[in-house]
């Protein structure tokens, strides 16, 4: 057995076995990434779909993803990649690129508007080798680099990657550790403390989807402000925070999207802390 950690759930990986993620193997006695360089998903997107809103707005970026994720959200978008049935299947046919190849094709369309590189669609944590030895490359040819994360990996993590990463979005998926622990099977003070810390190294945004009978009342998103506000950007300005709307997905199908009306009003209340607060799928 080898022990994996990267993130809080310190896997004991079986020789040719994977970790609970999916995307982590262990190879004579030594944990790596499984998944390293295996694309599911490639494509030139704006830079607000990420989300990001106050990192070069208005441009593009190479975003780019592969399979696997440490939690488990029931109402997961990207579930074809992360953790369902479907996911596992990529284990044995994503195509492979290797960070030279990708960094050339990021480099190939600047021409349309790109910036960079993203890593994004599953959780590019799981996979940080992979971020890292790409990034590092495409810095030094003078392009931007994204993380889209879920925050949920140790310090030692953000170590190694923060000299390479111009910024983040990181989720803040709601704010008592019992919503984390029971519904998305994570650990919210590793999420703090990885925000706590990364703030220190690049710009940051956040997002927190708003799940009706969860995670959506006014006290909470008052105190998930009220913590948010002490992290200031280099300008002095708070950071941004992206509120967005659930809808019924995957294996969370029992309720409805969240209303219009409910992500506008928990907006309004961040607003009252935050300097910057957009709202999304609305
Ligand atoms: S990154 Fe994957 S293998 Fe490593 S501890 Fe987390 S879930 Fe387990």
């Amino acid at each position: 057995m080898a022990e994996c950690r990267v993130c809080f759930r310190h896997c004991q990986i079986a020789e040719g076995k994977l970790g609970f993620c999916g995307a982590r193997t262990a190879r004579n006695g030594v944990v790596e990434a499984y998944n390293y360089g295996r694309i599911t998903g490639l494509a030139l997107d704006p830079i607000e779909k990420k989300p990001l809103s106050r990192f070069y707005p208005g441009s593009r970026i190479l975003s780019v993803g592969s399979f696997g994720c440490n939690l488990r959200c029931p109402f997961c978008q990207n579930h074809d990649i992360s953790w369902s049935e479907e996911a596992k299947r990529w284990a044995d046919t994503a195509e492979t690129l290797d960070p030279d190849a990708l960094t050339r094709l990021a480099e190939e369309t600047r021409s349309r508007g790109n910036i960079g590189i993203a890593f994004t669609y599953n959780e590019p944590l799981i996979g940080y080798e992979f971020v890292r030895d790409t990034a590092r490359l495409a810095k030094a040819r003078g392009l931007r680099t994204v993380i889209v994360t879920n925050g949920t990996a140790e310090l030692s993590v953000l170590e190694e990657l923060q000299p390479f990463i111009d910024a983040m979005n990181i989720d803040l998926k709601g704010f008592t550790d019992d919503y984390y622990r029971r519904v998305l099977g994570g650990d919210r003070q590793q999420v703090m403390a990885f925000i706590e810390e990364a703030v220190r190294h690049c710009h940051v945004e956040l997002t927190t989807l708003i799940v009706p009978g969860e995670n959506d009342s006014e006290e909470e998103m008052r105190a998930l402000v009220s913590w948010v506000s002490r992290f200031r950007e280099p300008d002095g300005e708070s950071l941004p925070l992206h509120i967005s709307r659930f809808f019924p997905r995957f294996h969370m199908q029992d309720r409805r999207a969240t209303e219009v009306g409910k992500i506008y009003r928990l907006a309004d209340i961040a607003r009252e802390t935050l300097d910057y607060v957009y709202t999304g799928n609305c």
